[in-house]
């Protein structure tokens, strides 16, 4: 089952799924609007692949609304974000034996 919503830090953000994503002229899996509280994915992404990608653009929710993203260069939210896709997987799916 596909989420239309998520939570971060207490704040709503609707999921939408978009044909063909592009974000500034960019094919795209996925992506966040923090002021308009949406994150938006490709509609072609199904299981684990879409689940990763909704990570990352919670991970991204995160940063924007506690303010790291004004202080950090956006390769390193990038790479964060990036290893927060398996981590949290990680820890949640096949951590703790
Ligand atoms: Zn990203």
């Amino acid at each position: 089952m596909e989420p239309n919503s998520v939570k971060v830090n207490g704040v709503h953000f609707d999921i939408e799924y978009v044909t063909n994503l592009h974000i500034e002229g960019e094919n795209c899996e996925g992506g966040m609007w923090l002021s308009e509280r949406v994150i938006k994915v490709d509609d072609s992404l199904v299981g684990d692949r879409l689940h990763r990608v909704l990570r990352h653009e919670v991970m991204h929710a995160y940063f924007g609304l506690s303010g790291l993203t004004e202080l950090l260069p956006a390769n390193v939210e990038e790479a964060i974000c990036v290893m927060s896709e398996t981590a949290s997987y990680e820890y949640l799916y096949d951590g703790f034996n």
